[in-house]
């Protein structure tokens, strides 16, 4: 009986269930640089770099272990282009009893993988992807019976059954969540530590070459690699985080600066995503260091709910609610993605770095993508299906079960309030707040209307009057439309006006 483990892009982990499942001295294992997995949109450049050198030093882990793998490279001629064609070749050369494969993040993939069995008359084992904490089933049950799908309350489910930093039965320090500490504007001096970096090594280098040759048409800059793209590094990564940022790492969540891409954000969803780190040791680092009274609790409880919160939801969620999840569209929104989104000139300057820094990083932290550029998606009534794109292509870090329910539910309100209780739109007010963009902006933040209004300004509130019908009746939007009926009309006026012009060179994709 001889099996053969299918290791994806994304489970690059000695770990991993389906490694489990093998017996090493006689049975293979087979990883495959393929076109269309590196395709099925045109990913960053720096994300198929990251994920094709780490896929090779993951090959290499292996080797050293005495697995005996089977590894195709994107330019060997033996390579077939996808993940099926790729198996049935290897297994028409090999007599392969069984297929172990663990289960793949994406539904698009998995739907394939389920294809297997009867194309190739192979028994196909399909194992739990142990990158998360939680079985789908505890989501399945969790979720089953809801109108709504809060992640506060599946947060705390979490905390208890997995017992992280729990005081007995009650949380730590009393509260669940110390998000209320988690909101600082950033001072004017704040001295954030450089991210930890690397220089590509021999395979990395030979990747970066393949990348800009075969994937020039891709978005993205390429220089300046400077990712982990092996275990070792990625836990120095984490070790950094712990030791340099974790303390300031609440204080400074939704803080935006110009020019400080990285903040004191943890830089690790890349590699927690491939699984090089476990979700579990990234949250015991970080627990440790509250325990030892290196980091403060709103730090760590913040960190703490990303991961256990967030991160474990998010995945619940996708696989609760697809296909049908990525149909929806509430607020019908059909706007064009503008190409601002890839680049092209804008005036509105915290857009301007929100788009530089993710061409140049294939990185932007959660509150550039989620305040700057999905709350300038959501009040444009961007197309769901082009921003759910443009995102999936320019994150090192985007796979669809993570990326799908944060655009769509998150940013666009496209399920009308499963997954959030309100829009999160915000007028320029709150960017000034949190950033200091607005300083040097050719926009000015103060005005609500007229050619150098800030351009949030007046979409915020035409997005509301926009939208009044349907959300008019969300209890937690009452009060801002309660401000919006004692509004002077020609102001309102005015400030649809300027809304109708901005759409309009939007739409001709001149520089707004
Ligand atoms: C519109 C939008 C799209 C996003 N797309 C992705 C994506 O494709 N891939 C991705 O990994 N994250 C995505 N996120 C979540 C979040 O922005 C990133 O996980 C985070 O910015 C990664 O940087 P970090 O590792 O420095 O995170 P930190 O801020 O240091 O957070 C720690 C970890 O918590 C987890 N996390 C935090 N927020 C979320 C969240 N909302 N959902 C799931 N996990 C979370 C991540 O694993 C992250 O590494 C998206 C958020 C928004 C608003
Ligand atoms: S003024 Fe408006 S467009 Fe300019 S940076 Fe501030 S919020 Fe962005």
């Amino acid at each position: 009986m001889t099996k053969l483990c299918v290791i994806l892009g994304d489970q690059l982990s000695l770990n991993t269930e389906s490694l489990q499942q093998i017996d090493k001295s006689q049975d293979y294992v087979l990883m495959a640089e393929v076109k269309s997995e590196a395709t099925y949109v045109k990913h960053h450049k720096k994300k198929v770099a990251f994920v094709f050198s780490a896929m090779r030093h993951f090959a290499q882990e292996l080797k050293e272990n005495d697995y005996r793998i089977d590894y195709t490279a994107y330019s060997d001629s033996n390579n077939k282009g996808s993940l099926f064609e790729q198996v049935k070749a290897f297994c028409e050369q090999h007599p392969i009893d069984e297929i172990v494969i663990a289960h793949a993040g994406e539904y698009r993939l998995q739907q394939d993988i389920d294809s297997w069995q009867g194309k190739l008359n192979i028994e196909v084992t399909v194992c739990r992807d142990n990158r998360f904490v939680a079985e789908q089933s505890f989501f399945d049950e969790w979720a089953n019976g809801r109108k709504q799908l809060r992640m506060e309350y599946f947060y705390r489910e979490m905390r208890r059954n997995h017992n992280y930093l729990m005081e007995g039965k009650e949380p730590a320090g009393g509260k669940w969540n110390y998000d209320s500490q988690n909101r600082e504007k950033p001072p004017k001096d704040l001295d954030v530590p450089e991210p930890t970096k690397f220089t590509p090594d021999d395979i990395t280098n030979e990747v970066l070459e393949l990348v800009a040759k075969e994937f020039d048409d891709h978005f993205g800059d390429l220089n300046d690699f400077h990712y982990a793209v092996n275990r070792t590094q990625a836990l120095k990564v984490l070790d950094e985080f712990i030791e340099q940022r974790l303390e300031h790492f609440g204080q400074y969540q939704d803080a935006m600066i110009q020019d400080e891409p990285w903040m004191y954000h943890s830089h690790i969803s890349f590699y927690i995503n491939v699984g090089m780190l476990s979700a579990q040791e990234c949250m015991d680092a970080a627990e440790q260091a509250y325990v030892s009274g290196q980091a403060p609790l709103n730090s760590v409880e913040g960190f703490i709910r990303q991961i256990l919160g967030w991160r474990e939801y998010v995945k619940g969620f996708y696989w609760h609610l697809m296909p049908d999840y990525k149909e929806k569209n509430y607020l019908n929104a059909t706007r064009d993605l503008p190409e601002l989104f890839w680049g092209s000139d804008t005036k509105m300057n915290c857009l301007k770095q929100c788009v530089k820094e993710t061409k140049e990083n294939a990185y932007a932290h959660h509150i550039q993508r989620l305040m700057i550029l999905g709350n300038f998606a959501l009040l444009a009534g961007l197309d769901p299906e082009q921003v759910n794109e443009w995102y999936l292509i320019v994150y090192a870090d985007a796979y669809e079960w993570v990326e799908l329910p944060n655009v769509s539910g998150m940013i666009l309100f496209t399920d009308g309030g499963l997954l959030a209780s309100k829009p999160y739109a915000a007028s320029g007010s709150y960017i000034n707040k949190m950033s200091n963009y607005c300083q040097h902006c050719e926009y000015s933040v103060k005005e609500k209307t007229g050619h150098q209004a800030c351009p949030f300004n007046y979409l915020y509130w035409d997005f509301l009057i926009r939208h009044r019908d349907t959300l008019q009746k969300n209890p937690r939007m009452g009060m801002i439309y309660r401000t919006l009926e004692k509004m002077d009309g020609k102001k309102i006026d005015h400030m649809l006006d300027d809304a109708a012009s901005f759409f309009e060179r939007l739409s001709k994709n001149e520089e707004v």
